[in-house]
């Protein structure tokens, strides 16, 4: 069967298969990848998800990359769990900028008993507004995941983060295995998946390809899948980490696109360092998800002014929500991205 084979989800996927999709020429991986998503997707719609931090710092996970980690002396500002309405103005506000989905971010080793309504009454409250919901808190247990998905979480986040093989040089506290039990509940509780890795860690291409084959031969392919580069914070592990090439990157992104053909791919963490042409080429290789940034951003903000400008110069318009979509809210954002390509601003921005 050809790799890209338009109908068909493959769960068998072979590490010397992946690995020649890696080493082909790149013009060759970009336009299998292309031809994928062109039968599953509007190539010009890129969905759009804001990201909040709920509870920043004190991670006691040792993620060597991470600048929450409790281990490592980052000079990050930590903060408890924010109030359940200030979340809630939170995403009032990402609905405004026109995001489809409201992520919130809690720095834990897993949500504990404690913790679990306010959680429950965030998810409500979001889902309450007509935004997907979705939470990254940690390793859950099952009735925990029961009751998020009850409470009406859609996505769940849990990156797998690199392949078994590397993993143990990333993190020691928290197991491969524990990973891939939560992702199990939160697929058995009726939630869709969120999972992806991190590139610039120092893996291998095995490593990259590994990651992808554990994402892809699952029972059932994560909806979201994001890839990110890794951002070097001084004070962790990996700060004076070495760069990815930008074209393994894309690479990445376009394998992974034609391993989980329906699958949203995120182009995530460390957006900000990549220049426009490198982006343009992410969602040409199929990347077609992006965050705001990681902290929720006023419509004022430049980061996303630039987001509007680069959707408004390459024709890409944000994806409407999977279920009930909100016609109005819809033709208000493309109100204005039409507005904002024929501003002095629209023109100003080439850099
Ligand atoms: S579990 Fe999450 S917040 Fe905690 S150190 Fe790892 S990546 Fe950071």
């Amino acid at each position: 069967m050809s790799a890209s084979t338009p109908a068909t989800l493959r769960h068998d996927w072979s590490l010397a298969e992946v690995r020649a999709l890696f080493l082909q020429p790149f013009n060759d991986l970009l336009f299998q990848a292309q031809t994928v998503h062109r039968t599953h997707f509007d190539a010009n719609r890129v969905q759009v998800s804001t990201l909040l931090s709920i509870k920043t710092g004190a991670c006691p996970e040792d993620c060597k990359y991470c600048p929450q980690s409790g281990h490592y002396n980052s000079g990050l500002e930590k903060e408890k769990l924010m109030e359940v309405h200030k979340v809630l103005e939170e995403a009032v506000r990402a609905k405004a900028i026109g995001s489809t989905r409201f992520c919130m971010g809690a720095a834990w080793k897993h949500p504990s008993a404690k913790d679990m309504p306010y959680i429950l009454q965030m998810v409500k409250g979001v889902k309450a507004m007509g935004l997907e919901t979705c939470m990254t808190i940690g390793r859950l247990d099952w009735d925990q995941a029961k009751a998020l998905a009850q409470a009406g979480l859609d996505y769940y986040n849990h990156n797998l983060d690199t392949s078994p093989q590397f993993y143990g040089s990333i993190i020691t506290t928290r197991t491969y295995s524990e990973r891939l039990q939560t992702l199990a509940y939160v697929r058995d509780a009726g939630m869709k998946i969120c999972s992806g890795g991190i590139l610039g860690m120092g893996e291998s291409l095995d490593d990259r390809a590994n990651l992808l084959i554990q994402l892809a031969n699952l029972p059932e392919h994560p909806e979201s899948v994001p890839i990110n580069m890794l951002v070097k914070v001084a004070g962790t592990p990996l700060g004076n980490a070495k760069d990815t090439d930008p074209f393994d990157f894309i690479r990445m992104l376009a394998v992974t696109r034609i391993l989980m053909q329906q699958s949203h791919v995120r182009l995530s963490a460390g957006r900000e360092a990549m220049n426009e042409q490198m982006q343009a080429l992410a969602f040409f290789a199929g990347a077609n998800s992006i965050f705001y940034g990681d902290k929720l951003l006023t419509t004022t903000n430049p980061q996303i002014n630039q987001d509007i400008q680069l959707f408004a110069r390459l024709g890409i318009l944000p994806e409407e929500r999977e279920e009930h979509p909100d016609e109005v809210h819809q033709a208000a954002i493309e109100q204005a991205l039409v507005e904002q390509k024929s501003s002095a601003l629209f023109y100003s921005a080439v850099i």
